[in-house]
């Protein structure tokens, strides 16, 4: 196993960023951590990269815990932090061959650099100062210096945010590239994203695993899935609209609109304006809405049989 924790519980003073977590990662998955902003992914991710100790429970990396020996993890594992903070005044290449020393590459260190600059793309922009650098360059810098030890296993964080379309496109493909030879866990909040690049996807919230599952499946999930908006001129016994098939829960929103959770294929929307009709009251929006990633979340956590959460 790459990467496997264990009941890991984080506090930040009485603050539980996280509850519990566990999960697994086999050599060779590329797996997302996907979550709304304050999930408790960053955490997770500087727990497995030594960044962070946890309050609680039990992480390793390729057969090292992360608390007895730090050391040993630390080779295996390549971090990309969130922000990717990174020496504006540097050169590419002088920045690289620093990061080569602190791993202790000695003679190795002019060839790895070289390669780390091949390999992500860098070599039209090496001799430039990273505050000189697109965004896009610069993440492609941060992933250089996450692979340069050759570790086992990548942790990017977020490592597409606030990448133009084409350098996203770019750095998705650079990251497919790396998966086929590495152990690859990447944070996001983008549901393509996890389409595009991993096999697997762990779904964080709240500090705790909502759902973990093959990319194909949460994509079966999601399709197959529908919200509707309906408001009416008066209040309605959502239990009733329960009733209609295909319909998994019902939340009110005062005064009488009601968002309804829909696990079918089929258009619900005709049994909703009949229901209308049949309890004497006016439809006044009848809509499907695009599914957020807070509703996707709802939808997966959702239990098909009984419609709770
Ligand atoms: P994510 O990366 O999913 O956005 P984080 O792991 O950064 O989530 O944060 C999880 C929770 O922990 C958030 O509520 C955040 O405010 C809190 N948190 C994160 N880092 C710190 C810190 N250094 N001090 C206090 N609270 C923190
Ligand atoms: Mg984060």
């Amino acid at each position: 196993m790459s990467v496997k924790a264990e009941n890991v519980t984080r506090y930040y003073g009485r603050q539980k960023a996280l509850d519990e977590v566990s999960f697994q990662v086999r050599e060779g998955e590329v797996v997302a951590f996907l979550g709304p902003n304050g999930a408790g992914k960053s955490t997770m991710m500087k727990i497995i990269a030594c960044y962070l100790p946890q309050s609680s429970g039990k992480v390793s990396v390729c057969g090292h815990d992360v608390n007895t020996h730090p050391l040993k993890v630390k080779r295996q594992v390549g971090y990309l932090p969130e922000n990717n903070p990174l020496y504006a005044d540097m050169y590419v290449e002088e920045y690289l061959g620093f990061v080569a020393g602190v791993y202790g590459l000695g003679r190795k260190r002019k060839m790895r650099v070289e390669e780390m600059i091949e390999l992500t793309g860098l070599t039209p922009e090496y001799r430039k100062t990273i505050g000189t650098l697109s965004r896009g360059y610069r993440q492609r810098v941060g992933l250089a210096q996450a692979l340069i030890h050759d570790p086992k296993v990548l942790i990017l964080d977020e490592p597409t945010s606030g990448l133009d379309p084409n350098q996203l496109t770019e750095m998705r493909r650079l990251i497919r590239e790396i998966g086929k030879k590495k152990t690859v866990i990447l944070s996001t909040h983008i549901m393509q994203e996890v389409e595009a690049v991993c096999n697997r996807v762990v779904i964080i919230s709240h500090g705790r695993i909502m759902a973990d599952a093959p990319t194909s499946e949460v994509r079966l999930l999601n399709k197959a899935s529908r919200i509707i908006w309906a408001e009416f001129d008066k209040e309605v016994d959502a239990e009733r609209i329960k009733e209609i098939e295909g319909v998994l829960d019902v939340v009110k929103e005062p005064p009488a609109g009601y968002r309804i959770f829909t696990r079918t294929t089929r258009d619900i929307r005709p049994d909703i304006f009949r229901f209308a009709v049949e309890n004497n009251c006016v439809l006044l929006t009848l809509e499907q809405q695009e599914e957020s990633l807070e509703e996707v979340f709802r939808q997966i956590t959702i239990k098909p049989e009984t419609g709770d959460i």
